[in-house]
Parts: C-alpha cells; structure tokens; sequence
C-alpha cells in the first residue's frame, strides 16, 4: 500500500477547527512523514486530485456551492471526517434555520441581491454519508491526533462515544 492521501476542506466556518489541526505542529510535522496532504488550503495553496484516503470537513452546508462541493468531497474520498460545531450541527450559522434568512440578507448586505444562500445551514451529515464525527468548538487536538493516528495505522480510533459516529 502506498502514502495515505489527506485533504482538508473548510466550508462555511471560521477556520478555528483548522487551526487546531495546524497548532499541533511537532505532531502535524511527524504525521507528514506518514501521510501525503493532498489539499490543506489552510497550510498549502498546492493542491492535488482525488482520490484521497481521508478527507477532513470542516464547517456547515450554507450555499448550494456547498452542497455540490460536499458530494464531489464524498465521492472521492474513502474515508470522511467532519470536525468542529458547524460540520457536525450547523455550527452558531444555524441560527438561520428558524429565522428569515431573507430579511437577515436585507439587513447585513448593501446589495443582498449579489448574496446567493440557502434558507438553512446544515450539517455534512445531512447531505452525505459520514464516517466519524468529532464534536467541539473548535475541536480536542487530542482527539483530533488519534483519530489521524488510528486511520492512518488503518485501526479503529479509541475516541469518546460521543465523538464517533455513523459506523
Ligand atoms: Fe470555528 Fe467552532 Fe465552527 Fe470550528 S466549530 S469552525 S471553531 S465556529
């Protein structure tokens, strides 16, 4: 078997999810002697195709971008990952779900006409199959690092129940 291929893929979020993955730096350098990372925007404007053996979501489904990206996201990946509040519930974007999200456009943009959403924020799960979940705002960096560790050692990851789901 060859390098695992990571990617990491940020949709509506704040990027804080991410950061802990790049905060992890000695551990972050010694799992790249282990994984080749595919596509990590957040650290790298290299990227590569799919498909990739793990991908990593983080953030919630707001726009029909979104939507459209997540799939092509499942599709070539073996394994999907989402991180974080928003990719796992919506994230505090979900607040939409029970308002107007076309006065909150009228409200915050000059032109809401140019702003192009959907009436929901949902999460990743909602659209596709997952196969593990890590909750937080942001993450465990703990819980993030032997997650990696344990599918990249192709084994079961030793997490929380509550922090894995969907098997
Ligand atoms: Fe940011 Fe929290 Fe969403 Fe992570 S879950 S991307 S820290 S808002």
């Amino acid at each position: 078997m060859g390098t695992p291929t990571l990617a990491v893929w940020k949709l509506a979020s704040c990027d804080g999810c991410q950061l802990t993955l790049l905060d992890c730096e000695d551990e972050l350098l010694a799992l790249t002697s282990r994984v080749h990372i595919a596509h990590f925007l957040e650290a790298s404007s290299a990227t590569e195709p799919g498909p990739y053996d793990v991908s990593i979501v983080e953030g919630s489904v707001t726009t029909e971008a979104d939507r459209r990206r997540v799939l092509r996201i499942r599709a070539g990946s073996r394994l999907l990952v989402t991180i974080g509040a928003c990719a796992t519930a919506g994230g505090i974007q979900a607040l939409r779900n029970l308002a107007d999200v076309d006065e909150f456009r009228s409200v915050v943009y000059a032109r809401p006409e140019f702003v192009s959403t959907l009436d929901t924020s949902t999460p990743v799960s909602d659209h596709v199959a997952v196969d593990y979940e890590l909750h937080g705002c942001p993450i465990d960096r703990d819980q993030l690092l032997n997650l990696l560790g344990a599918l990249l050692a192709g084994r079961r990851p030793d997490l929380p129940a509550h922090s894995v789901c969907f098997e």
